[in-house]
């Protein structure tokens, strides 16, 4: 007897797996990773094979069949991760295991052939002479004298194509086609400089530990903000790829970092593939087969790129370490960085990390390489902390005649301001009314270009008002500053037709590629600036930025999370390092209302090291990771009663396993739903999870039936 254990694809936490199929005789060969179409209570059912066996609990007469098996295949290897990754994340196997399977598995693309269409030589000589071709014929005939063509695009269509084929003018022959994605236009800077000697002594261990190959290692590249981190990756990445070994490079966010995609995909040649939910399912299918059948070894993307299925893995990287982007937001709730490193110690693979502001818990965990130097020799800018106390206005003096000498001397500016929008929020000047989302418990933030308030967490809009709907008051106030705002006041005080103002941020780029277009624009303008929120300051690379100016710098220290003083040393740190990059040097300038804060007297003093160990004795202290794993529960309901009840039955089931839990707490009301929060942490990941994972396993039913959502988020230790 044979039998197929399988998890079923469905996203109802109450169906779980494994069952068993039993394979008929014939049936053909089926390993762990075989995707199989089953029979399920009445339906069909999408599952993945994750054990092959001989015995079954069910006798063989209660055992279903599957009905067939369905291509491709998910390699054996990312079975065992998306099943470990289901453990750790409080998910289910079905969910992690989709999020390994083939890009759009589900929805039926697979590849695609396609039809083109070529000029016959009778075709050619029809096109000289003959008179019995109509108007359109004899266009279309045109069009494929030039080259053959894909069917769809001819203008003559499939029927046309298929009648000229009848009479032998043309050939329409079926050919499967590769849906490449588009080439990046950003200027990737080709030539390949010769290592200097700090980037040879870090990349020294990383290449022996390659060369001890099945030994996983694990790297962390600290390295300041211009070091050339990005060449210390490609040479790893070549030494890997001559043993004949895969590559995965993890990007934080694919638009934003054009650049850098840009360099891995022009330096490393056609072996690259590129794994991003921006390219079509069609692309990504195809992408993934390219790199399923080995035909390409490097997968360069977002933290998705941790599932290519890549064959003899060598090397893991992960650029711009520190970016939260890293984490998935859904459930999973993975971390791609954990999971890089879990593929990694599986495959006796290499990771490097790499960052000019590594996490606290990866300067613990890896071993520690260092770049503190920029590759061109240039110095880090000086950062001066500008004192907003009393400062009429968004922008300080200081900073105002700064971005005046960057339009005289005709080089270019990047502004920082961690909010899009005009203005934070109205209120009533006569009775103090501030307007809200109703759905959402956060005030509503004005569009004017839109002449709309906006609510930033669900999307409600609705039309600027014209008088308090309390009063009937018309002295409506704008209060605080967003990008929109900032980016007016710069072209009212500096904006000319040879000094452009660009703006970057979620509204500015919310179509497709117009992120990639607006920094392409930017680094081919000879000056200007470009203002934005914290998009700006991810790992471009233009040389002739000479100021960097962060408004607001407390924002995120306002937060309040454990992460709040780490994120805000980052956002400063990583504006910094976008400036001064080119001969011409440059200056950084932070407004902020509390310039006496550790976090940013050391972020002036480019202190990461003094920065980390502040942080690791605090997070140590006060009992954050690393120092504990920590998993977060969020509910949420627009049911109050029913969500204090499954909350609180959380905690006491979690508590009585004798873990530590804090809360539940109220969290602002989202998209029509209370919220509560409960935090349980514990220095044993393990049991920590597994205790939260029983937790929800408990009042599943209760939550479905009362329509309480449920989501976890995992800190690990
Ligand atoms: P990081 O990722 O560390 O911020 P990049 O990889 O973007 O730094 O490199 C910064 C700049 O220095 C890039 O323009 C890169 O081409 C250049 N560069 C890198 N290594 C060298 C080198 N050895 N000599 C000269 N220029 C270099
Ligand atoms: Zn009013
Ligand atoms: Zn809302």
């Amino acid at each position: 007897m044979r039998i197929a254990r399988v998890e079923p694809l469905t996203a109802a936490r109450a169906l779980r797996g494994p069952f068993d199929y039993l394979l008929p005789d014939g049936f053909p060969d089926v390993v762990v990773g075989t995707r199989l179409s089953v029979p399920f209570a009445g339906r069909k059912l999408e599952a993945v094979v994750t054990e092959v066996t001989g015995q079954s609990e069910l006798p063989e007469s209660r055992l279903a069949k599957p009905t067939k098996i369905v291509e491709p295949s998910i390699p054996e290897d990312l079975v065992a991760m998306a099943l470990w990754m289901a453990g750790a994340y409080c998910s289910t196997p079905a969910r992690a295991l989709a999020l390994v399977s083939p890009p759009g598995a589900s929805s039926g693309v697979r590849a695609r052939e396609t039809l083109v269409a070529e000029i016959t030589g009778a075709g050619s000589a029809a096109l000289g002479g003959d008179g019995r071709l109509t108007e359109g014929q004899r266009l279309g005939l045109a069009e494929l004298e030039a080259g053959p063509l894909r069917a769809s695009d001819s203008s003559l269509g499939h029927q046309g194509l298929r009648r000229l084929e009848k009479r032998g003018l043309v050939v329409v022959r079926s050919d499967q086609l590769s849906r490449r994605p588009a080439p990046s236009t950003m200027d990737a800077g080709l030539v390949s400089p010769a290592l200097n000697g700090e980037q040879l002594a870090a990349l020294d261990p990383i290449l022996e530990a390659l060369d001890s190959v099945g030994t996983p290692a694990g790297f962390l590249l600290h390295g300041i903000t211009g070091s050339g981190k990005t060449e210390v990756y490609i040479h790893a990445a070549e030494r890997a790829l001559e043993q004949g070994r895969g590559v995965i490079v993890l990007v934080p966010e694919i638009a934003l970092t054009p650049q850098a995609v840009a360099r891995f995909t022009a330096r490393l040649g056609d072996t690259v593939a590129v794994l991003h939910s921006g390219l079509s399912m069609g692309e990504r299918f195809d992408e993934w087969s390219r790199l399923r059948s080995g035909e390409a070894r490097v997968c360069v993307g977002p933290r998705s790129a941790v599932f290519a299925p890549i064959d003899k893995l060598g090397l893991v990287i992960v650029d711009e370490e520190h970016e939260s982007s890293y984490r998935n937001d859904g459930d999973p709730g993975y971390d791609a960085r954990e999971l890089a490193s879990w593929r990694s110690e599986h495959w006796g693979a290499v990771l490097v990390a790499g960052s000019a502001t590594p996490r606290p818990e990866s300067v613990r965990r890896l071993a520690r390489l260092r770049l503190d130097h920029r590759a061109d020799g240039a110095q880090l800018p000086p950062v001066e902390l500008l004192d907003m106390k009393g400062v009429k206005g968004v922008l300080h003096p200081k900073a105002v005649e700064a971005l005046g000498v960057v339009r005289a001397e005709r080089t270019k500016a990047i502004v920082l301001l961690n909010r899009r929008g005009w203005s934070n929020f109205l209120a009533c000047q006569d009775c103090g009314r501030v307007w809200k989302c109703p759905q959402c418990d956060v005030s509503l933030v004005l569009h004017r270009s839109e002449n709309r308030i906006t609510c930033h967490h669900c999307g409600h809009s609705e039309a600027f008002p014209t008088k308090c709907s309390d009063c009937g008051s018309t002295s409506i106030s704008r209060h605080g500053a967003g990008t929109e705002r900032i980016e007016d006041e710069l072209r009212r005080i500096l904006g000319d037709e040879s000094f452009p103002i660009f703006r970057l941020d979620a509204d500015a780029a919310s179509g497709k590629g117009e992120a990639e277009r607006i920094l392409g624009e930017f680094q081919r303008a000879p000056a200007g600036v470009l203002v934005g929120t914290q998009m700006v300051a991810k790992g471009h690379d233009f040389p002739d930025v000479t100021l960097g100016l962060v408004l607001d710098a407390d924002s995120t220290l306002r937060f309040p999370d454990f992460r709040s003083e780490e994120r805000t040393f980052q956002l400063v740190t990583q504006l910094a390092g976008r400036a001064g990059r080119g001969a011409k040097g440059g200056t950084v300038l932070v407004q902020t209302t509390s310039p006496e804060v550790d976090v940013l007297q050391l972020a002036a003093k480019h202190d990461s090291d003094g920065f980390l160990e502040l942080e690791l004795e605090r997070r140590d202290g006060l009992g954050y990771p690393p120092a504990v794993a920590l998993v977060r529960v969020f509910c949420g309901s627009a049911d109050v009663d029913a969500l204090d009840r499954i909350a609180d039955g959380l905690v006491e089931h979690i508590e009585a396993t004798g873990i530590e839990v804090l809360g539940p707490a109220p969290l602002f009301r989202l998209k029509g739903r209370e919220r509560r929060q409960l935090v349980a942490r514990s220095p044993d990941r393990e049991r920590l999870v597994a205790a939260v994972d029983s937790a929800i396993s408990a009042h599943a039913a209760d939550a479905s039936k009362s329509a309480v959502v449920i989501g976890t988020e995992v800190d690990a230790g």
